[in-house]
């Protein structure tokens, strides 16, 4: 549940609204989803933008909750058409960000949360330049690893196309305003850092205005 001081700022926000457009992104196998979901169940002033991608859904996961699972071609209407904010090729499969979504949530006075690969970020940043810009890190590459194996759903090629990307991205994160270090098991924590970071750069002078 959220702190009583928490309802007060989130009160607060609601008389004055200066809605945030937050970007998550880090490597794949850093925990994004599972922080943003924690975020958004304590904080609901946060909400979770649900993106599409053509890739083959897992197994638990739901069209409309965890991704609109797109086949190429819709997908290629949606872009085409001019429905996303961003879009990139991520380990070989397309994802994008419906832009609807983002204007829905901003317009209602909320903060639209985005958990997307740094391809994305970057575009983001120059299609929106008030974005807040937040990256993910593990506390070591061994640890990454040891959580991509875990999941158990990735094939050796896939693993190895993953480690390479993490290693490059996390050599270059001058785009981005925060690092958190996602330390192992504490998702939690990482999602009140965040949290902390949005209310600050919520009360920033000059504030942000993301247009999109
Ligand atoms: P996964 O296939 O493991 O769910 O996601 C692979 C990567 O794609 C993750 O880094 C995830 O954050 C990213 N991703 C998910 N949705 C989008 C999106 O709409 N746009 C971009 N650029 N990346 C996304």
């Amino acid at each position: 549940m959220p702190e009583e001081e928490d309802l007060v700022d989130q009160q607060k926000r609601m008389t004055f609204p200066n809605p945030l457009l937050v970007v998550v992104s880090g490597p794949s196998g850093v925990g994004k989803s599972t922080i943003v979901a924690e975020l958004a169940r304590r904080h609901p002033q946060v909400v979770p933008i649900v993106t599409a991608t053509t890739r083959a859904r897992r197994q638990g996961e739901i069209h409309g909750v965890h991704y609109h699972f797109l086949a190429r071609d819709e997908f290629g209407d949606l872009r085409d058409g001019g429905g996303l904010l961003e879009w990139a090729e991520v380990h070989g499969e397309w994802y994008g960000t419906p832009v609807d979504q983002v204007r829905g949530i901003l317009a209602a006075g909320r903060d639209a949360i985005l958990t997307i690969d740094p391809q994305g970020a970057r575009q983001v940043r120059a299609a929106v330049p008030d974005a807040l810009l937040l990256f993910v890190k593990p506390p070591s590459m061994k640890d990454l690893t040891e959580r991509l194996v875990g999941r158990g759903s990735e094939s050796q090629e896939s693993l190895e196309r993953r480690r390479r990307d993490a290693e490059q991205w996390m050599a270059d994160t001058a785009d981005y305003d925060h690092v958190v270090v996602n330390e192992t098991g504490h998702p939690d924590e990482a999602a009140e850092l965040i949290w902390e970071i949005i209310q600050a750069e919520a009360r920033r002078e000059p504030p942000r205005r993301p247009r999109v």
